[in-house]
């Protein structure tokens, strides 16, 4: 299951310089901390206030909005804190990418979940990325002032390891391959041969289910087939009376 990204960029200012990003080298998952606002909300609040503060993205139960670009800064954590730069060796403003979760209110935390887990499975696999290492949690970056994305996971039964649990699935499922091997299997070769040399079916994808229409086309092509088998036996008797 995929979901459309929107890349729809605020306007540069004070919530976003401009400067090239480097790397990325990781991901901070975040909420926003304002329960009920939404992705186009956040958006909108950015774009026109400018706060010296901001993300790349914001999730909601409809949408998954970039609003900075994933090659440039935002300002999603506080540069005087340490553990960004022992764990990453770099500031998280400088070389993170910022993922906010809305939540609370009106929206539906199961929709908005599903994106932001698949968002984060999408960004791990574009950097090659084991989402258990690259994606860290505001609170573990800024423990004595920050609690998200916990904080919102928590108030849905989720923690944090949940989450990066399920973007290590969503990147397994993905990988899966969807097709059946095409194999005809040996109890339907002699009438893969039939159905094939009589017109009946073209003998292609042997494993997949048949549609109403395909069943229809194949009754008519058996019926069409058994009047001219009748009228070649019609014709021999034919010939043998006169
Ligand atoms: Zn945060």
């Amino acid at each position: 299951m995929g979901y459309k990204i929107t890349y729809d960029y605020i306007r540069k200012g004070n919530a976003r310089p401009g400067d090239a990003l480097r790397g990325p080298l990781f991901a901070v998952a975040h909420d926003t901390g304002n329960p009920g606002s939404t992705a186009r909300e956040n958006r909108t609040y950015f774009d026109t206030q400018q706060p010296s503060a901001s993300a790349h993205v914001f999730i909601d139960d409809k949408e998954i909005l970039v609003i900075i670009p994933l090659n440039e800064k935002a300002w999603h954590v506080q540069y005087d804190k340490p553990k960004d730069n022992q764990l990453f060796g770099d500031d998280a403003n400088d070389a993170a990418i910022g993922v906010e979760l809305c939540w609370g209110g009106a929206i539906n935390f199961r929709e908005a979940y599903k994106r932001y887990v698949w968002f984060f499975a999408w960004l791990c696999k574009k950097y090659k990325w084991d989402p258990l290492k690259k994606i860290v949690s505001h609170k573990t970056l800024d423990p004595e002032r920050r609690s998200d994305p916990d904080n919102a996971l928590s108030q849905y039964g989720k923690t944090f390891a949940q989450l990066l649990n399920d973007v290590k699935k969503e990147m397994e499922a993905a990988d899966v391959p969807k097709e059946k091997p095409q194999v005809i299997s040996p109890f339907a070769q002699d009438a893969h041969k039939w159905v094939t040399e009589n017109g009946i079916s073209d003998g292609s994808r042997p494993q997949d289910a048949v549609t109403r229409q395909e069943a229809w086309y194949m009754l008519q092509k058996v019926h069409e087939h058994t009047i001219r088998e009748v009228q070649k036996l019609l014709d021999a008797a034919k010939e043998e009376n006169t």
